[in-house]
C-alpha cells in the first residue's frame, strides 16, 4: 500500500465577485464526498477526488471576501497550487489577476508552483470584456495554464480542479 500523503493545498485567488465562492461550493458539493462534514464552511474544504483513476486528497481554500492585502499574502504563502480567477465580464478583475500573479511570484520564487489562470463566467457571452485570446496570451506570459469556465453552468470547473491535481502530481513525480 502506498503511504498516506498530506492533502494538496489549493488556493482560490481573485478579485471579489469573480466566482470563488461558486467554485468552492461546487467543490464542497461533490457527490463522491468522503467527509462532507468538513465542508460546512466553504472557506476551507478537504476532499478526496478521483483524477485519472487515482484518488487525490485536496484541501481547497477560498480567500472569500478578503480584499485585505495582508490576508491575501497569507494565502499566497500557504498554497501548493493556485487557481487564479477573473471574470470574463470584468476587465478590472483580469488586471487584478495579473497583479496577483506578480505578487505570487514574490512569495513563490524558487519552485515551479502550479497555477491555472481561470476565466470564469464564460456563459455570459454578451457581457464579455476579456477575449479568449487575451486570457490565453496572459497565461503564456505568466507561464501558467489557462481555462475558461462557467461555475453557473458547472462547465469546466472540475476540469480546472483536475488540471491542478495533474500539475501537482507532475511536480511531485519530478522531485
Ligand atoms: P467571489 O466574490 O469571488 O466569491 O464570487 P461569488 O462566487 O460570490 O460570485 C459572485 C456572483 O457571480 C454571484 O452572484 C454568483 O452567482 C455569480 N457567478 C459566479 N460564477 C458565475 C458564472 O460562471 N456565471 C454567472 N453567470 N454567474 C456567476
Amino acid at each position: 500500500a502506498s503511504e498516506p500523503r498530506s492533502p494538496y493545498r489549493v488556493v482560490l485567488l481573485g478579485a471579489s465577485g469573480v466566482g470563488k465562492t461558486a467554485f468552492a461550493s461546487i467543490f464542497a458539493g461533490a457527490a463522491d464526498s468522503m467527509d462532507s462534514d468538513n465542508c460546512e464552511l466553504y472557506e476551507m474544504c478537504e476532499k478526496v477526488i478521483e483524477v485519472d483513476g487515482e484518488p487525490a486528497a485536496v484541501t481547497l481554500l477560498d480567500t472569500w471576501d478578503t480584499d485585505s492585502e495582508w490576508a491575501q499574502e497569507c494565502y499566497m504563502q500557504t498554497g501548493d497550487a493556485y487557481l487564479l480567477l477573473y471574470s470574463i465580464t470584468d476587465r478590472a478583475s483580469f488586471l487584478r489577476a495579473s497583479e496577483l500573479r506578480i505578487t505570487l511570484r514574490r512569495f513563490r520564487p524558487a519552485q515551479h508552483t502550479p497555477i491555472i489562470l481561470v476565466g470564469n463566467k464564460c456563459d455570459l457571452v454578451r457581457r464579455r470584456e476579456v477575449s479568449v485570446s487575451e486570457g490565453r496570451t496572459c497565461a503564456a506570459v505568466f507561464d501558467c495554464k489557462f481555462i475558461e469556465t462557467s461555475a453557473a453552468m458547472q462547465h469546466n470547473v472540475w476540469e480546472a480542479f483536475r488540471g491542478i491535481v495533474r500539475q501537482l502530481r507532475l511536480r511531485r513525480d519530478s522531485k
